[in-house]
């Protein structure tokens, strides 16, 4: 843990956000008040002539002094609220420069800690401002790198032409619905996925699809009482393939009864990650519905990796249920690699590519390991050995080449915290199959209606883009319990965001 001493008595905010910034260069940093830190770093901070922002830092540390200076001006005064964002950036540019300074690394995303940064990308081109005088901003206030920019820029485009209305897209909706079981829980997961077996033996499976009937039927009725379109919709959970295919099947066709005019829907994505619940019986079933996107995770190509993150499959399995999908009519396969997995390098990962380069599956989306709170890998951390950042970042360099020289185009991208390297997870897609609902949910153009377990309702409000969360229970035991209070919950929001904005 390095300590940080600050001159100031910032505010609560401030703090936290300095905190984010120290914590991009050390494993773990706390900004402390007290003398016996590890670094002291002094601020000043003034307000000028034409909303003009001055900042400067000086960081003792080991006896050597680092310094950095930034001025930045406005055109307007802005907010309370604005004034504070304003100010926190500038600290944290002299910040980052006397660490970066200090310990010789380069922070590619500059001092930009958000999961979303391609949105930042759409605020401002939303405001007339040309790609140049996006990328300009970016590099001079945010300190991000021109390959991370040039990221930035070519997603935006991409997501543009797939969604050529996204601007415009946030009076419909997009679904999830969310089944929360899977065989077994991987070691890095904090998703809702409990093992199957048992909650099959104790009727929590059967009561749980119960539920989940009445409630997709009630959210139905509201779209349909309410004339609304379904841009997208997204299985995930857990994994919706661990139910039985009989299962899938009237769960699928209470979907196309209840939800309005299904054949507007753009897209119905399945998440079939786990290879081992693939089936030939429940692909038939995909396909008798007219669903051919689905997701077959890897994640590795190594069985000791496989075993050391809790997969229980092994490479071959994945391999051979691709080949039965593809073979099978599904059209358009997502597969998820990680980088960064326990005892994973450059060798593995490349192994990784050469493998999916045998199967060209229709997108790839290139996840960097993060070390979630929640997590079994994070509780016992010391159990696995990960890849250091330059490793990390020369694979995420890998992925990049890989997916270029075989005819793939990033889609979309997202961060996380204590994501290794402070890197990114990236969607690649061969041009014309990327994923709607991956675009909509990233950029949050559009409200997305959570049904099931574990999922999540954001309400974006179409006029202003506030947003508003309201959470189903993870656990299918709670589900069970509380979904009725869950749907009268969204259908009271729901009527709150669209009925008015809808009648105008
Ligand atoms: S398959 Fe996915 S949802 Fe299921 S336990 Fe593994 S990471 Fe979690």
């Amino acid at each position: 843990m390095k300590t940080i001493r600050i001159n100031e008595q910032f505010k609560e905010d401030w703090v936290r956000v300095l905190n984010h910034i120290a914590n991009l260069f050390f494993e773990d940093s706390k900004i402390v008040t007290s003398d016996e830190a590890d670094m002291h770093i002094h601020f000043n901070y003034s307000v000028g002539s034409n909303f003009t922002i001055h900042t400067a830092s000086e960081m003792l540390v080991e006896g050597k002094t680092y310094t950095s200076n930034y001025s930045i001006n406005y055109e307007t005064e802005g907010s309370e609220k604005e004034q504070g964002i304003r100010m926190k950036r500038a600290l944290s540019h002299v910040m980052l420069d006397v660490l970066e300074q200090y310990t010789g690394m380069t922070q590619e995303w500059g001092i930009l800690t958000g999961v979303r940064p391609t949105k930042l990308f759409h605020k401002y081109r939303k405001q007339g401002l040309t790609n140049t005088q996006i990328s300009e901003i970016l590099k001079t206030d945010f300190r991000i790198s021109d390959a991370k920019i040039e990221l930035m820029e070519e997603i935006v485009d991409r997501q543009l032409k797939t969604i050529p209305d996204l601007d415009t897209i946030g009076r419909d909706i997009s679904i999830y619905i969310g089944v929360p079981f899977c065989p077994t829980k991987c070691a890095y997961c904090t998703f809702p996925a409990y093992a199957i077996g048992a909650n099959r033996k104790h009727g929590r499976v059967d009561s749980f699809i119960d539920g989940l009937h009445i409630e997709i039927r009630a959210m139905g009725k509201w779209l349909k009482e309410n004339n609304m379109n379904i841009t997208s919709i997204y299985w995930g959970g857990g994994t919706p393939t661990s139910i039985e295919a009989d299962e899938m099947d009237a769960l699928y066709k209470t979907m196309f009864e209840a939800f309005p005019n299904p054949e507007t829907i753009r897209e119905i994505t399945v998440e079939a990650g786990r290879p081992d619940t693939i089936t030939p019986e429940k692909i038939e079933v995909l396909k008798k519905y007219g669903i051919d996107r689905i997701s077959v995770n890897p994640q590795s190509y190594t069985d000791e990796t496989l075993k050391a993150i809790g997969r229980h499959h092994t490479v071959q399995e994945t391999i051979d249920k691709f080949w039965l999908s593809r073979n099978s009519g599904m059209n358009n396969i997502n597969m998820d690699l990680i980088i960064g997995l326990p005892n994973e390098g450059i060798e593995e990962f490349q192994h990784s590519l050469d493998e999916s380069e045998k199967m060209q599956p229709e997108s790839l989306t290139v996840h960097t390991l993060s070390f979630k709170r929640a997590s079994e890998m994070t509780r016992n951390k010391d159990k696995y050995k990960v890849a250091d950042r330059q490793t990390v970042s020369k694979m995420m360099d890998m992925a990049s080449h890989w997916t270029k020289e075989n005819g793939y185009v990033p889609y979309y991208l997202y961060r996380q915290k204590n994501i290794l390297g402070n890197l990114e997870n990236v969607g690649y897609s061969k041009p014309g199959e990327e994923s709607i609902y991956n675009i909509v949910i990233m950029e949050e153009v559009q409200t997305i209606l959570g049904i099931g377990c574990g999922a999540s309702t954001k309400f974006v409000n179409p006029e202003t883009g506030k947003i508003t969360q309201f959470h189903n229970p993870k656990d299918p035991a709670a589900y069970i319990m509380t979904f009725e209070d869950a749907i009268e919950k969204k259908v009271e929001m729901l009527n709150d965001l669209y009925n008015v904005q809808l009648s105008k």
